[in-house]
């Protein structure tokens, strides 16, 4: 490495990193790089805040379509919620053992959820199914 930096040091218009569009300039070329990896960025972070902005946004509706919380069949403890996400998406997550299920109606989200008992199914290590 060291001897090809020294190499390009010496003969810059060997080097492809000073080349932009078929033509030898090495500070175009830089600024280039430099304008790419800024949007890069950019967009990493516009990613991760629409990401937070759609996760909180989904929390919110979760809480206000909380339909019912039953006995979990897997884990016996009474925190198997059941959301009505709209008419015919109802979503069933054990908020202790993290098993779950979905349905068109809230009996089939139930089904759905007993028929996954030990299957190892955790929503919250998945990602919730809304
Ligand atoms: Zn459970």
């Amino acid at each position: 490495m060291g001897e090809w930096s020294e190499y390009f040091a010496d003969f810059p218009e060997e080097n492809p990193a000073n080349w932009i569009n078929g033509r030898f300039d090495p500070q175009a070329a830089a600024l280039s790089r430099q304008r790419e990896a800024a949007f890069e960025k950019a967009d990493r972070e516009g990613n991760a805040e629409l990401r937070g902005m759609i996760s909180t946004a989904k929390k919110k509706i979760k809480a206000r379509s909380l339909l019912v919380t039953e006995d979990c069949p897997q884990c016996g403890l009474r925190t198997l919620n059941t959301y009505r996400i709209s008419k015919d998406f109802f979503l069933c997550e054990c908020q202790d053992c993290g098993l779950y299920g979905k349905g068109m109606t809230h009996e089939e989200a139930l089904s759905q959820t007993a028929e996954a008992l030990g299957d190892g199914l955790d929503w919250r290590e998945e990602g919730s199914l809304f």
